[in-house]
């Protein structure tokens, strides 16, 4: 199962886009566009400059809500912020109006960057209520503002000059528009198959263990945010040129739903959906306005295409809420692999071989026997540990070493504390008191993620994986302090940037090898057994290349031979010199993995020794192992379990 000869090669490899299709693609995408503009009536001329500006607007969106899973509704704010941006430094003081757009789109950019750290401290409906806010306050602002032009807006701002060529057709702005559409939209699928796009996905999944992997929650959040920002004051500013008028109603609560009905209505997991909503949704309208004011009048046509838009939206949600682009996307991939004749997952034969024995003990003897490890110095060092939530106290004066190629194990019942003293030791708590460090560096009040890039890596007693990530990427979070390549660079891919990204592949599939993970790789982790997604944890874990690894009862969900194989890993591991602290439950496998084992008991340290001694040991008899008084051997979890609730 854990076989580290096995060669990375034999693993499927989803080979990224070559160069030629990202050109075809692209002068694909320029064809379409400059068909749609030299053909189409001027009707559709302007319908097809909006729905450009639309689309570019739910990007935005998509990045910051589909991407990070943040619900943020400040679209209509930084829209605004562009569209006022163009107006006033053009009709008010005369300036080219690319440079009014740049200074839109820094203006936005900077105010999204202020407010997006004290924004995201909020989540869910709170975070929905304070960004709809912040558009209500710009709403107001340009409402109320002397050189905003008040209420009634501000017209006669003048086309767009793009180095001399006037865009002043609605064909012109159709082709504008899509380009900027085309070239977000590229950055933004770019950006999802590199580190930092995976990383926003991670923190969508699961915050705790995105931050124990070592990414920065709050910097992301904020440099999402601030691109979205930008994207949207720049959809702004082209608004302005393009209708020559701005007013507060243009940028209002109800034009951030819309874009939201239009991230939805194409779905906010791909940034296809926002192409893809915009156009759908202009295309309800187009149809609805075909026979709706026939059968209930022109005033009774808004209110009847309102309810049908409602309805088609409430269908998609329960029926696909992956929305449009979800389902074309799944189309797709199916006749995509269809047509190439390859086999799904599930058609992978699952080669799975377990150690030759499942007798622990004697695979430990057999380890020692030609053990060359060598125990260095402290790794982890711990004094003193307190944590208190409320009036428990979870923790209560732990002291705690881990040295280099050592395996502690940490036993103790139910509600003892382990999973709070990993929680302290990784950073994801803060202690209440105590003192912690690694190889000699404070870590004390440090975050998870500054932890972690200190070599610190953990499991999560429940899997924390990441919704609808697959396998392999799912491990590539693990090695996110091991690149470089920061988000704009991954959005506009260079040959540094696809070099790093090959190496975290190489690093990823080594370690899934080494897992018996190879088969998975492109499965949903979320799908995957109990067993199976630990497993995706400790290679998540490993690909860090960490110097100490904290695993939170790795065992669940194995069986007898699958958990010698670990037993034999976590081994390796410490003869690689990497330090380990295991908690589990099962005896015999801590008594044949571990080099000494901490017993906890209501949050305090019981014992501390060797295997051994903590076995004979009358006190932790008592405490932990003592319920099968009759049998003074203890062998196995099953013979514990009534202690531990
Ligand atoms: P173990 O992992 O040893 O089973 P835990 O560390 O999960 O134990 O829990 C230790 C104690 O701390 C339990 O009484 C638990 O209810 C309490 N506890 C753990 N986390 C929290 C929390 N976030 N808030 C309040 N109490 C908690
Ligand atoms: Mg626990």
């Amino acid at each position: 199962m854990f076989d580290a000869t096995t060669t990375a090669s034999k693993m499927p490899r989803r080979s990224g886009m070559p160069t030629w299709w990202h050109l075809g693609g692209a002068l694909a995408w320029i064809a379409i566009v400059l068909v749609y503009a030299f053909t189409v009536n001027s009707h559709f001329a302007s319908v097809g400059y909006q729905v450009g500006l639309t689309a570019l607007l739910g990007l935005g969106m998509v990045l910051v809500i589909g991407y990070a899973g943040q619900f943020s509704l400040a679209v209509g704010a930084f829209y605004g912020v562009g569209g006022y941006a163009a107006m006033i430094f053009t009709v008010k003081f005369g300036w080219y109006g690319l440079l009014a757009l740049v200074i839109g789109a820094i203006a936005a950019g900077a105010i999204g960057m202020l407010v997006a750290r004290p924004v995201f401290r909020l989540r869910g409906h709170f975070l929905a209520m304070a960004t709809l806010a912040l558009t209500q306050v710009f709403y107001l602002l340009f409402n109320n503002l002397e050189w905003t032009g008040g209420a009634s807006g501000v017209g006669g701002i003048p086309a767009l000059n793009l180095f001399g060529l006037q865009v002043t057709t609605p064909m012109g702005q159709v082709i504008v528009n899509w380009i900027v559409v085309g070239i977000v939209l590229w950055g933004a699928l770019m950006l999802r198959q590199g580190r930092e796009g995976r990383a926003l996905l991670a923190i969508r999944g699961h915050e705790a263990a995105s931050a124990a992997a070592g990414i920065d929650i709050a910097w992301s959040k904020t440099r999402i945010f601030t691109i979205a920002a930008v994207i949207s004051a720049v959809a702004g500013s082209v608004y302005a040129f393009e209708t020559k008028y701005v007013a507060p109603t243009d940028f209002d609560l109800s034009a951030t739903i819309d874009i939201l009905m239009i991230a939805v209505l194409g779905g906010m997991r791909s940034p296809w959906g926002a192409v893809i909503g915009a156009i759908v949704l202009e295309a309800i309208n187009e149809i609805t306005g075909l026979f709706l004011p026939a059968i209930f009048g022109i005033a009774g046509a808004g209110a009847a295409r309102q309810l049908i838009l409602g309805v088609i939206l409430v269908v998609i949600l329960v029926v696909r809420p992956d929305g449009v682009a979800g389902a074309l996307g799944q189309f797709f991939f199916w006749a995509a692999r269809k047509v190439r004749g390859e086999k799904g997952p599930a058609d992978l034969a699952v080669e799975e071989t377990g150690s030759e024995t499942s007798d622990m003990a004697a695979l430990r003897a057999k380890e020692d026997a030609a053990d060359t490890r060598v125990i260095g110095d402290a790794v982890l060092r711990a004094t003193g540990l307190v944590k208190r939530f409320g009036g428990v106290t979870a923790v209560n004066d732990v002291d705690l070493e881990i040295r280099s190629g050592e395996v502690l194990a940490v036993i103790g019942p139910n509600g003892a504390g382990k999973s709070t003293l990993v929680n302290l030791l990784s950073g994801n708590l803060v202690p209440t008191a105590g003192h912690i460090e690694i190889s000699g560096v404070e870590t004390t009040r440090l975050k998870a993620h500054e932890v972690a890039r200190l070599g610190l890596a953990r499991t999560f007693q429940t899997p924390a994986l990441f919704e609808g990530m697959d396998v392999v990427s799912t491990v590539k979070v693990g090695a996110h302090t091991r690149g470089h390549v920061g988000m704009l660079r991954a959005a506009v891919p260079t040959i540094g940037a696809t070099r790093e990204e090959r190496r975290i592949d190489d690093i990823a599939r080594t370690v899934l090898n080494r897992l018996g993970l190879w088969t998975y790789v492109f499965r949903d982790a979320k799908n995957l057994s109990l067993g199976q997604q630990k497993r995706v944890e400790i290679a998540r874990a490993l690909v860090a290349a960490p110097k100490v690894i904290l695993l939170d009862e790795p065992c669940a969900g194995l069986n007898k031979a699958e958990k010698a194989t670990l037993m034999q890993l976590l081994r390796q591991l410490g003869r690689e010199g990497i330090a380990v602290l295991v908690i589990e439950h099962d005896m015999e496998f801590v008594m044949s993995v571990a080099d000494r084992v901490q017993v906890i008991d209501f949050g305090a340290t019981l014992r501390v020794g060797t295997p051994a001694e903590v076995q004979a040991d009358q006190a932790v008899i008592d405490a932990y192992l003592g319920v099968s008084h009759e049998s003074s051997e203890v062998t196995g979890s099953v013979a514990t379990t009534g202690a531990m609730n």
